[in-house]
């Protein structure tokens, strides 16, 4: 594995990959790497001849200091791990190489309704910083495809309406949620639970299992509210548990049996953040 600081250097290197016909795979991470991150990292290696990671995070996507200071880093352990997994390049830049002419006049992007509901409605300014990062990582590794997680549900949907706005003609990769043994979701920050917090963190995918469970046409509310109870009675201070149209992510508090559903939902505990979503099936 190749590991690069600067912008110059990798680009060097991408583009004699691509000369010699090698397709890219890319898997953009904020490093503290588990077994998701390298699930994605397997599916790009299937689809792809060169596979590169990057590992930044982004300050420009935290609307709360004290969780971008408390972020994991675990930078040796990461590098073990991409090079097990076979990765061929890492990305691992300084601020200064993604923001050149610093953070304060980036552009904005059009992303809509997606930016006033759910993530966007209690993370201000998240999404515009998701865009930054990725627009600008997308432009440097002008990859074929690019890898994320169903873990960030409307992240995944914010990322392909940037790419769809900025044209850029790299293809995204959705890949599914991998979980702990009990359901909870992995996540970096799941590492900054005490046991006791880390004991009833399963409860957001219990819940969201029993939506998947007991939904049925009509009126959502009530299964919602019971869902936010229990959360509520496992120590859990909520955001959001909500149903929507999986497609376009409108919310819905009525079902009609026929649309797509994805139900989602965020809630701390103690400081730390967790959300989880689960695709309904209405096949069942
Ligand atoms: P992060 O490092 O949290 O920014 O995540 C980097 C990528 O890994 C994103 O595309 C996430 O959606 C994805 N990811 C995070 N957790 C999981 C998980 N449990 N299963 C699959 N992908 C994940």
């Amino acid at each position: 594995m190749i590991l690069f600081k600067q912008v110059e250097p990798l680009q060097q290197v991408l583009d004699k990959f691509r000369q010699e016909g090698r397709s890219i795979g890319f898997v953009p991470t904020m490093g503290a790497l588990h077994q998701g991150h390298l699930s994605l990292l397997e599916a790009a290696r299937e689809e792809n001849d060169t596979v590169i990671c990057s590992i930044f995070v982004n300050p420009t996507q935290f609307n709360d200091p004290s969780d971008f200071e408390k972020y994991p880093i675990t930078l040796e352990k990461d590098i073990e791990l991409l090079i097990q997994s076979n990765t061929n390049l890492l990305f691992l830049p300084y601020v200064s190489e993604i923001y050149p002419n610093g953070t304060s006049n980036l552009p904005s992007y059009a992303i809509g309704f997606l930016e006033t509901i759910l993530e966007g409605k209690y993370r201000p300014g998240h999404f515009q910083g998701v865009c930054q990062v990725m627009h600008r990582l997308l432009e440097i590794v002008k990859a074929d495809i690019l890898y994320m997680g169903q873990k960030d549900y409307q992240q995944c949907m914010v990322v392909k309406r940037l790419l769809e706005l900025t044209r850029i003609p790299t293809h995204l990769h959705t890949c599914p949620t991998l979980r702990e043994t009990d359901g909870l979701a992995m996540s970096s920050r799941n590492t900054r639970l005490s046991p006791i917090q880390r004991a009833q963190a399963v409860t957001i995918s219990q819940v969201l299992k029993e939506i998947s469970k007991n939904l049925q046409p009509g009126l959502t509310s009530s299964l919602l509210q019971t869902a936010e109870q229990k959360l509520e009675n496992a120590g859990f201070k909520v955001d959001y548990v909500a149903l929507a149209n999986a497609d376009n992510l409108e919310l819905l508090d009525r079902w009609d049996g026929q649309q797509p559903v994805v139900t989602l939902a965020a809630a701390y505990l103690g400081e730390v953040r967790l959300i989880d979503n689960m695709l309904i099936h209405s096949g069942k």
